[in-house]
């Protein structure tokens, strides 16, 4: 499940750069900021087999499975919790580089929700300045009748909330986000009861 959920969030957070890539080719603007260089760490599944020789055959069975990350090095890059699961407010940053991280960060959040129609956005964005790792994918309790696609952690109420509790930041406004509101959840209600 936290291979998938990192695969998924790995191809959400390339959709939310291709979104700012085709803006920017397409702007007459010049950017004032610079869009910080951020993606998941890459991960794999490694599965350890015990040996059985019998008489005539070699049985194999899996006996551990372990999820292997693209390290972080901590004491180096340091860790940061940028944004949490249970809210669309970065949490507070003492150094300046982190919090401007966590701005681009509520802003990634803000094209996903945007550009999937109030479907998806990824959440509990923690790392460091250049790799993330341990997302979450929230995604509206109106997809697959409430199910937990992506494990744990798909909280229906901070879901519901994100359009209230997201503050666009300077980085929304100059990509021309429009605000956020509970017209576009029910905007996201009719495009699923329809599809
Ligand atoms: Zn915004």
């Amino acid at each position: 499940m936290e291979a998938n959920v990192l695969f998924w969030a790995t191809s959400i957070m390339n959709f939310t750069y291709s979104f700012i890539y085709h803006f920017l080719q397409n702007s007459s603007k010049r950017l004032p900021f610079e869009i910080p260089e951020i993606r998941f760490v890459r991960a794999g599944v490694a599965i350890v087999h015990d040996q059985t020789t019998g008489p005539t055959t070699l049985k194999c069975s899996i006996s551990r499975t372990y999820l292997i990350e693209e390290r972080i090095n901590e004491s180096k890059d340091g860790f940061f919790k940028f944004i949490n699961n249970g809210s669309a407010v970065p949490l507070d940053m003492t150094r300046k580089d982190a919090r401007e991280l966590s701005e681009f960060l509520a802003f990634t959040q803000h094209v996903q929700f945007y550009k999937t129609k109030g479907a998806v956005y990824l959440s509990d964005l923690q790392g460091s300045m250049q790799l993330l790792t341990d997302p979450q994918i929230m995604t509206s309790p109106l997809i697959g009748e409430g199910a937990e696609i992506f494990g744990d952690g798909n909280v229906p109420s901070a879901f519901n909330s994100f359009p209230e509790q997201h503050c666009c930041n300077h980085i929304c406004r100059w990509f021309e986000l429009p605000e956020l509101a509970a017209s576009v959840a029910s905007d996201a209600r009719s495009v699923i009861s329809n599809s």
